[in-house]
């Protein structure tokens, strides 16, 4: 009995959290009114909240006679995580506020495929992070690239690190001392375009398609990241979408959606094409077609660089066709490197989209760029432990003492 009433405690503690998170600037009588709580009960949590430094009363609301309700809001700086994105071509670490504004920012470049040498980056980055003084800091959330196993902290596969089985969240948990939660990069941008991105419901769904060196899709149902059956549920980009004379994939299969529509895919098929055009910006450059480059050429209307784009933008097109049909998802937001192509891309998917999909469900639907930018998959790593209200009431030791 004892077990039950403590977590119901919890659970209406961290419910009450929840609405003055969501609704800054809330009376105690509106969040008795939302969260179906008594007032007692509600005044109980909000003083236990004080104390703990996560809340505070803000001012004076308005009243419709009687006495003017007191309202509160989020101590934004009162805790703080760790967000690190383990980008194949860089990582990208920060520490983030309750609202998920970066407070520092951290990148250093990882150029090998070796394991060890990447591992010793993210302990470098890390300390880099943590040096700086005590910080509040309630926990490590991580966006991994590659095959992720988030119920147990593992890398599972993540070739262009090199890393294979690697016990990540155990192995920086010893080290630092602190909780560490870890995704897949995908599902981590869709935690954060969801947290901290356009003003979402807390209950609405999203998929967020993030295509740079690889492709996938996160995907958040009724305000809960959709983990699959096995973890990987988003893996879109291994889908095969050439059946015949398909480019061999990393995964070992051949003519993958990744094969065709992720950044390295459209730069060598950039490459490819540029050899035998006539009129275009990339021709003449043999071997040396970079993504900058083609990004200029698509802005500058050139036609290699418009064929690429269009034929990538129709392939992602199907897949959030088979995503639409599948889920009726409103809310489809793409987000990495590619958004550098701008309103067009968007364009042709949405015309893909249009053609491919029953006509209701393609006018309900939005496909938009992720609000976030680049530091996506940082925040979408904090708000997964912050996301876990009860680690906000576990700060203890020297870390503790600022703010
Ligand atoms: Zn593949």
């Amino acid at each position: 009995v004892k077990a039950t009433q403590q977590h119901t405690k919890e659970h209406n503690r961290n419910l009450v959290l929840r609405t003055i998170l969501e609704q800054d600037g809330i009376s105690r009588a509106q969040i008795s009114r939302v969260t179906g709580l008594t007032r007692t009960t509600v005044s109980e949590i909000v003083a236990g909240l004080m104390a703990e430094g996560l809340v505070r009363e803000t001012g004076v609301g308005s009243s419709r006679g009687g006495k003017s309700p007191i309202l509160l809001s989020l101590v934004a700086d009162s805790r703080q995580v760790v967000g690190l994105d383990l980008g194949p071509s860089g990582f990208q670490g920060a520490i983030v506020d309750l609202r998920g504004r970066i407070r520092q920012s951290v990148e250093v470049p990882v150029h090998d495929r070796d394991g060890e040498i990447a591992l010793a980056s993210v302990h470098r980055l890390l300390e880099s992070l943590l040096g700086g003084g005590p910080r509040p800091l309630v926990g490590i959330g991580i966006g991994a690239p590659g095959l992720v196993d988030a119920a147990h902290g593992v890398v599972v596969n993540a070739v262009n690190l090199g890393w294979r089985n690697l016990p990540l969240a155990k192995l920086l948990e010893e080290r630092h001392q602190l909780p560490v939660k870890l995704l897949n990069d995908s599902q981590a941008a869709a935690v954060g375009e969801h947290t901290f991105g356009r003003g979402y419901r807390s209950d609405s769904s999203l998929v967020v398609i993030n295509v740079r060196h690889g492709l996938g899709a996160g995907i958040v149902l009724n305000g809960a990241l959709f983990h699959g059956d096995g973890g990987s549920a988003g893996e879109i980009g291994h889908v095969v979408v050439v059946r015949e004379g398909g480019a061999a994939c990393r995964c070992g299969n051949v003519g993958c959606l990744e094969t065709v529509a992720s950044i390295p895919a459209v730069v060598s098929r950039a490459q490819a094409l540029a050899g035998h055009a006539e009129s275009t910006a990339l021709a003449g450059v043999p071997g040396t077609v970079t993504f900058d480059l083609l990004v200029q050429a698509f802005a500058a209307g050139d036609p290699v660089a418009r064929q690429v784009v269009l034929e990538a933008g129709r392939f992602i097109g199907m897949a959030v066709s088979g995503l639409v049909g599948t889920l009726n998802v409103r809310n489809i937001v793409l987000s990495g490197g590619v958004t550098r192509f701008g309103e067009p891309l968007l364009d042709i998917i949405r015309a893909t989209l249009a053609q491919s999909t029953l006509t209701r469900l393609a006018r309900d639907t939005r496909v938009e760029y992720a609000q976030l930018g680049r530091h996506e998959i940082v925040l979408g790593a904090a708000a997964l432990v912050l996301k876990d209200y009860s680690l906000l009431f576990k700060l203890r030791g020297p870390r503790a003492m600022a703010s």
